[in-house]
């Protein structure tokens, strides 16, 4: 069978690994090298330093674009080394950036704070409202950067519209797709110029490595990111390009995992009498669900909630947990509960951070694949704990971890 024809799931395990032509080793050895003897016979080398490429990172490269239909990626050593090296490649001063209002803490950083300094304006826009979108695309924008799921509000974007109305608009459409990832929804098919991927998330899967990747059907596109990535150093390491190799062989298995936990915590939070709201797309209650279902093949594992009453008490249940691991990561196996305003949406002004819907009570809950029952009684107990105490027990210091968020302790 062609590798065309092959499914996903066996894409993931198989595409871009060859057993070893010398040893016959299963798995793509770690090429744990700088650099390529020079080969003056013959075809063109391949591989010459390994800042411009390295053949670990080109299976993974191989993997990831078969999984996005696609031909191989670009990787990069973080998800922002991946965006930072995208705008560099494709962005001059001048130019200009629509966003979707709700991106990513760290992509909303590098347009506004970094960005901006190089002469490049960004306007940020709901997305999910097309007439919207239409209006901010009547002054021309060279990129349109969304996530169709939105972190942490979980708002989602017509993709196929948003496609629509930026190509008409003569923007490249970049697709964050961390959230997701290909196992869920594949935007290169739905027509999108670029697919931008957190590989630290569900693609790595086991909290091991942090990595960027980016794929395209366009080859001039993947060219020029290849350029900027040789010039500016951000390629990843050969030892995270391994690890996520293997990582990603087991894609599909935790998306269907990380789903049907996320369903079921997500049912258990909706029926809790001290919970005011949750949202995840599989549930009835969820406003874009027929969107969602239309465009994702599965819900993911991300839910976001609220306790009703003090929003303080989010940061108490933050500190009581102690299965799910309070920490800023997604996507890996582990449950971990994120409170977005002190922790990865801390660098967006308050005032903006809360008419997006990113509330100082919103907590958001990345599902591992443990046994849902354990994770349940984890927030059973944590939320008894944050509802028990009084608001004048709750105190936020103003200390500064290192990820930059606020230390929530409570009295
Ligand atoms: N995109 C999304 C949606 C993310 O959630 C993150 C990180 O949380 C990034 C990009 C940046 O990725 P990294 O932390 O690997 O630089």
């Amino acid at each position: 069978m062609s590798q065309s024809n092959q499914h996903f799931q066996t894409l993931a395990v198989r595409a871009g690994v060859r057993p070893d032509p010398r040893t016959g080793a299963v798995l793509t050895p770690i090429y744990q090298a700088t650099t390529f003897v020079r080969n003056f016979e013959g075809d063109e080398q391949e591989f010459s330093y390994s800042r411009v490429g390295n053949p670990t990172v080109a299976a993974l490269e191989e993997k990831l674009g078969t999984l996005e239909s696609a031909p191989p990626a670009v990787c990069f050593s973080t998800g922002m080394s991946a965006i930072t090296t995208l705008c560099l490649a494709l962005l001059k001063a001048g130019d200009r950036v629509v966003a979707s209002d709700v991106v990513y803490g760290g992509t909303f950083r590098l347009l506004r704070q970094v960005l901006e300094n190089f002469d490049v304006r960004s306007d940020f826009v709901d997305t999910s409202d097309p007439g919207q979108l239409r209006r901010a695309l009547r002054e021309p924008a060279r990129l349109l950067i969304l996530e169709p799921l939105a972190n942490p509000t979980l708002k989602v974007s017509d993709l196929a519209a948003c496609v629509e109305i930026g190509r008409e608009a003569g923007a490249l459409v970049v697709v964050d797709n961390t959230f997701l990832t290909p196992a869920l929804q594949r935007p290169l098919e739905h027509g999108a110029d670029l697919v931008v991927h957190s590989t630290t998330k569900y693609l790595d899967g086991h909290n091991a490595t942090v990595g960027g990747a980016i794929c395209s059907r366009d080859e001039s596109l993947l060219e020029q990111l290849r350029l900027w990535r040789k010039s500016t150093g951000t390629i990843q390491t050969p030892f995270q390009a391994w690890l996520t190799l293997q990582g990603v062989k087991t894609l599909s298995l935790r998306m269907a995992q990380h789903s049907r936990n996320a369903l079921r915590v997500a049912r258990w939070l909706e029926g809790h009498p001290d919970v005011a709201a949750v949202r995840y797309p599989g549930l009835e209650s969820f406003v874009e669900r027929e969107l969602a279902a239309r465009q994702q093949s599965a819900g993911g594992g991300m839910l976001n909630f609220v306790l009703k009453g003090d929003p303080a008490r989010a940061q108490t249940l933050l500190r009581s947990v102690k299965l799910c691991y309070p920490a800023e990561n997604l996507g890996a196996v582990e449950t971990l509960i994120t409170h977005p305003a002190t922790m990865t949406h801390d660098s967006i002004p308050p005032e903006t951070r809360r008419s997006l819907g990113i509330g100082d009570g919103l907590l958001r809950l990345s599902v591992g694949i443990e046994d849902p029952q354990d994770i349940i009684a984890d927030l059973e107990q944590a939320i008894a704990v944050a509802v028990a105490k009084r608001p004048s027990d709750i105190a936020v210091s103003g200390a500064i971890t290192e990820a930059g968020g606020a230390r929530c302790v409570a009295k």
